[in-house]
């Protein structure tokens, strides 16, 4: 399957210090997604188990799989992911990557701008919060000086 990246970002607007990245995809594309995403130092995400329609009109699968339809609706998983803003793309393309089938019913991502991020333990806020210990950005700066 040849590697195709997300175009071009625009600005992002509105601006905010964080974004949702929220992804509908296949059911049985979700632990090849969370483990590259883990890997990368994504440690928070959260997973709905949601049905919709799109293009794939409530079809079933054409590979067997564990999707089903029910009520013309397809099985899709859902996974929300909150990052800085300079993770938003790296993200994105991690998921297109692991992913992707070429096939209609793939999915699709929205980016939406989030306010503020609360850590309900300390009450902290903003960047406080939304690190998590041994996460991407720890990954990033261990070894560096600063
Ligand atoms: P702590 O007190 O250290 O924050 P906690 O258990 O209260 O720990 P987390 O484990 O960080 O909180 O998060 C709880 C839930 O919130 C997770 O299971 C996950 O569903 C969701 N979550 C946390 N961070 C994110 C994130 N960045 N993006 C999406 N979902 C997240
Ligand atoms: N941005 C956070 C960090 O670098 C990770 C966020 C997440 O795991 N969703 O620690």
């Amino acid at each position: 399957l040849p590697i195709i990246r997300a175009h071009n970002p625009p600005d992002y607007i509105p601006e905010a210090n964080f974004y949702k990245v929220e992804a509908i995809l296949r059911p049985w594309r979700i632990p090849q997604v969370s483990s590259a995403l883990l890997k990368m130092g994504i440690r928070g995400v959260t997973i709905s188990d949601v049905r919709g329609f799109g293009s794939q009109g409530g079809s079933t699968e054409r590979q067997a799989g564990s999707e089903f339809s029910e009520d013309n609706l397809v099985v899709k998983v859902k996974m929300e992911i909150v990052v800085s803003k300079d993770q938003v793309e790296e993200v994105i393309e991690k998921i297109i990557e692991e992913a992707r089938t070429g096939e209609i019913g793939d999915g699709k991502i929205f980016l939406v701008p989030v306010s503020d991020v609360i850590r309900v333990r300390t009450g902290e806020r903003g960047e406080k919060a939304e690190r998590m210990t041994g996460g991407w950005a720890d990954m990033s700066s261990a070894g560096s000086s600063t």
